[in-house]
């Protein structure tokens, strides 16, 4: 259509929409015309099938046309979906509205001429127009304006994008991943998407000691690391300072994610180079899994944080997924860390004393003081629950004064050439004050500083502070030792034994355990560190020793003492001094005589599905393929059964061996690493198929799968007795 047709078809259309007596003159025409030479404003128009008709010359010429690349086209080729949130799906609608004639009211539309989908003309434009209708009243075709108004779009664009992405990585933010998340939660409820939060181990040092600069360059690479693990299959983001998250949708198979987890706990610590210096860090994650850790997005996240918090309290450089557990683990720490603020004042913790032996002479060198704290209505709880809740908090502090103060006031009551070994936790340690404390408490109890030990682990060297060097010569130079606690747990570098004066090692009970067992290679690593200590002139001592067997090895082997309970369990204060009193203490060996492996196994609680009934069952073994159960009488080999192992993991098994008592199962799809020290399903059963059920839709607790135990109601009479498992005592 040429300008003149335009014009022609323009005043027809004015004819017929405005009253006949308004007649449009030419000069009207001439000022379109202007508007369109000055650049401000666009016309076009569509004919009956659609396709473009007309329109501007200078709009064709801006999109770096001619006209007969677009004229004759059809006009929903051309005007596109600009792809951004605020008009999305405009160009369906631009369809759509076109072909049931209503009138199009600033649309923006992305104008794309060429055939390549990004060619250089590419604008954006804000579009009006009207239907257009002969005197007859017939459709014609669409007559309408436009405005470029791309420079405005590109720059709104570009502030969207800002608001969603993080400057220095370019991964997500935030703000992005989160509203992703919920969308996705949203969109499709049951659709599983998994969570996973990273914190980098040791970013903090990095940052510290080479600059800023280069931590924001270890960002970097670590965000690139991430991006090229991750690839499609998920989004990537960071959350500020060295926290990362990654979103991966349609993921549940905790097989799948684990080994990615456990391919990017890898791939970060690989050493990093930074302006040609290198770097190392490490990374803990946790992972959650919608729907069954978490129904909304603040829960999942709230989940996964809870897992990383825990991998980060195991140790770093794992992975970790969340379970019910460890809320109620979390829950119970709270309400167990306000009770412990108050055990101090109200006399509820003591101490109490653990021979160290030297197994030549079975006479005692010196006692560990170890925590006890007796609950008025728990009983009394174990120093390995508390301590580390003490130690997220300052009140360590406190306790840690409490324990030094009362076992060197108790020690000062022993025969001189005895010593006390106190046990300081890392974060103690690394108080500038520690020294004066320790040089005050002595004075306070009159206790000789060369009869008092502090144990540490090799935790304290972590921080990587010369603060730590300082107060180690401190503590030397008061006349006090100094003991390496947990030796071959930790860090275990050789170099930390080196740069402090240590007196002692003691050689970690995971050491001494089944040291005995062919095959074993601990009997090389206690021989391997007496022998280092010896070069070292240090004392070794070997610890948890229980069985005779181990007695014997450790003593062979060299170590210089031994504490354990094949000697004596902790004592009170009380029972020391009386034994004192009674003249000579010379010790007795006493023991199984060799250790048993049965104490490892576990033995809990779980359910036994078979029909339609459910059965209580204990688990006195769990294996990848397999599982052994008692608490059931008369179960056929060959009989199919479902486990119920808690928190929705039900594992499909059949009987493989059966006695009165006791089966064998035998797992039709194995089990996988839970990362750390356990097992557990890919799958769990679904909150919404629960829901389905008939239950409350929640994320999954850590009991039974309820919706299994509902619908047992027996229908048909139970197949197996059900005994009454009552756990063995004496089983940890
Ligand atoms: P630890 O320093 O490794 O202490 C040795 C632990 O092994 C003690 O557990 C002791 O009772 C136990 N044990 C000794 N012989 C045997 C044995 O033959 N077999 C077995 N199975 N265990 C044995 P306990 O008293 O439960 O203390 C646990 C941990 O709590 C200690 O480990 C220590 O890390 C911490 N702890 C205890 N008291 C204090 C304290 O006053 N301050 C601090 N910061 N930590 C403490
Ligand atoms: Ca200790
Ligand atoms: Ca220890």
């Amino acid at each position: 259509m040429s300008f003149e047709n335009f014009r022609k078809s323009f005043r027809d259309s004015l004819g017929s929409k405005a009253s006949k007596s308004v007649s449009a003159r030419d000069s009207d025409f001439s000022i379109i015309r202007e508007i369109e030479e000055v650049g401000v404003g666009i016309f076009w128009a569509s004919d009956i099938d659609g396709s473009i008709a007309y329109l501007s010359e200078n709009a064709i010429a801006s999109l770096g046309c001619e006209s007969a690349d677009l004229l004759g086209r059809p006009l929903v080729e051309v005007f596109r979906d600009c792809g951004s949130a605020e008009c999305k799906g405009e160009s369906r609608n631009l369809a759509f509205r076109l072909q049931s004639r209503t009138t199009l009211d600033n649309l923006i539309v992305k104008v794309a001429p060429g055939q390549g989908a990004e060619a250089r003309g590419t604008r954006y434009w804000r579009i009006c127009g009207a239907p257009f209708m002969n005197e007859e009243g017939d459709f014609k075709g669409y007559r309408g304006n436009a405005t470029d108004v791309t420079e405005e779009f590109r720059a709104q664009k570009e502030i969207a994008r800002q608001s969603q992405y993080d400057e220095l990585t370019g991964l997500a933010n935030r703000r992005r991943l989160s509203e992703r998340l919920a969308g996705i939660l949203q969109s499709f409820k049951g659709r599983s998407c998994a969570l996973m939060m990273l914190d980098l181990d040791r970013f903090k040092q990095v940052n510290d000691t080479m600059g800023h600069p280069a931590g924001d360059e270890l960002l970097k690479q670590v965000a690139d690391r991430l991006k090229a693990l991750v690839k499609d299959i998920g989004e990537v983001g960071r959350l500020g300072g060295d926290e990362f998250q990654i979103l991966l949708p349609d993921f549940e198979d905790r097989g799948e994610l684990g080994e990615l987890a456990g391919r990017i706990v890898q791939m970060l610590s690989q050493p990093y180079s930074i302006n040609g210096r290198r770097a190392n860090i490490g990374t803990s994650i946790g992972i959650a899994i919608a729907p069954f850790d978490g129904i909304t997005a603040t829960e999942l996240i709230g989940s996964a944080d809870m897992a990383l918090y825990r991998s980060k309290e195991d140790g770093r450089g794992l992975y970790r997924f969340y379970t019910a557990e460890l809320r109620d683990a979390a829950n119970i720490g709270l309400r167990l860390e306000e009770e412990l603020r108050d055990a101090l004042e109200s006399g509820e913790l003591n101490m109490i004393y653990q021979p160290l032996v030297d197994p030549r002479t079975n006479r005692v060198k010196c006692f560990e003081a170890l925590m006890r704290w007796n609950h008025p209505q728990k009983g009394a709880i174990s120093p390995s629950v508390f301590i580390p809740i003490a130690e997220r908090s300052d009140l360590i502090l406190k306790l840690g004064e409490w324990a030094l103060e009362q076992a060197c006031q108790d020690a000062a009551q022993w025969p001189d050439h005895l010593r006390v070994a106190v046990n300081v936790s890392a974060k103690q340690f690394l108080q500038a004050n520690m020294p004066k404390l320790v040089a005050s408490t002595l004075k306070r109890s009159g206790l000789a500083p060369s009869q008092l030990e502090l144990e540490v682990t090799e935790s304290v060297f972590v921080g990587g502070v010369d603060a730590v060097d300082q107060t180690f010569e401190k503590l030397d130079r008061l006349g006090i030792r100094l003991a390496m606690d947990d030796f071959g747990t930790g860090y275990s570098s050789l170099g930390y034994l080196k740069r402090a004066p240590f007196a002692k090692i003691k050689i970690d009970q995971s050491f001494v355990r089944g040291c005995t067992e062919s095959g074993d290679s601990n009997p090389a690593i206690i021989s391997a560190v007496v022998a280092l200590a010896g070069a070292l002139q240090m004392e070794t001592v070997a610890e948890g020793v229980e069985a005779m067997d181990e007695l014997a090895l450790v003593t062979e082997r060299g170590a210089d003492l031994v504490q354990g309970y094949v000697y004596s369990h902790p004592l009170s204060q009380d029972e020391i001094l009386a034994k004192f009193a009674e003249g000579e203490w010379i010790f007795k060996a006493e023991g199984p005589p060799r250790y048993r492996t049965d104490r490892m196994s576990i033995y809990r609680r779980a359910g036994l599905i078979h029909e339609d009934h459910y059965y209580d069952i204990m688990l006195r073994n769990l294996s990848k393929t397999g599982a052994r159960i008692e608490g059931l009488a008369n179960v056929p080999v060959g009989t199919e059964v479902v486990l119920d192992l808690g928190g929705g993991q039900l594992v499909v098994s059949e009987i493989i061996h059966s006695t009165e008592s006791s089966q064998g199962l035998q797992f039709e799809t194995p089990l996988i690493s839970d990362g750390y020290s356990g097992f557990m399903t890919r799958h769990r059963v679904s909150p919404y198929l629960l829901a389905e059920a008939g239950m409350p839709l929640a994320a999954l607790g850590a009991g039974n799968t309820p919706f299994v135990r509902q619908s047992t109601q027996p229908q048909r009479p139970p197949k197996f007795i059900q005994l009454n498992p009552t756990p063995r005592a004496g089983i940890n």
